[in-house]
């Protein structure tokens, strides 16, 4: 496809993304506070599947997606702890993953924020007693957001990156 053909073809399909549903409140909600003020305005998130059914990560890909765009309010996946400022927890913590998420969030720079998404990381969810699993996130590292849901839809995970970035 030439470079004009793709030009007509993005003119043609024009802007897909969903309307922007209203911003956080002004002045920030109480538990606003909880966010260190080095993260608003553009935070750096890194993803962890500490044992998730793969539903979560459906959802957070839709999320970052062109319909939902989580990266217009300043939130953006990246690929390294180092480089983040956000760990994003999916699943519950299985045995095997317990020490991996742990060296994951002490290789995130201070200030950083640790989010739980979805049932199986904020409480284990279905999975709660099975015989793989370590336990929920905050058994493990220290959460700060936790984003009910089995799954959480994309409009919940994006507000709750919203809640960070303040946009
Ligand atoms: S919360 Fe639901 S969708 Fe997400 S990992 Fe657990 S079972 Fe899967």
């Amino acid at each position: 496809m030439s470079l004009a053909d793709l030009a007509r073809l993005i003119r043609r399909t024009g802007r897909i993304a969903e309307p922007a549903p209203p911003g956080p409140p002004t002045p920030p909600a109480p538990d606003a506070a909880a966010v260190p003020r080095a993260l608003r305005g553009s935070a750096q998130v890194r993803h962890v599947d500490a044992g998730s059914c793969n539903g979560c990560e459906i959802e957070v890909a839709a999320a970052f997606g062109p319909v939902y765009d989580a990266e217009r309010y300043g939130a953006r996946l990246v690929a390294s702890p180092r480089h983040a400022d956000v760990v994003l927890v999916t699943g519950v913590v299985t045995h095997n993953m317990a020490e991996p998420l742990r060296l994951t969030v002490e290789a995130t720079p201070e200030p950083r924020m640790v989010i739980a998404l979805g049932d199986c990381a904020a409480t284990c969810g279905i999975f709660r007693g099975a015989y793989g699993v370590r336990g929920a996130a905050r058994d493990v590292v220290p959460v700060d957001l936790e984003v009910p849901g089995c799954p959480p839809e994309p409009a919940a995970i994006v507000e709750a990156l919203r809640r960070v970035t303040g946009r």
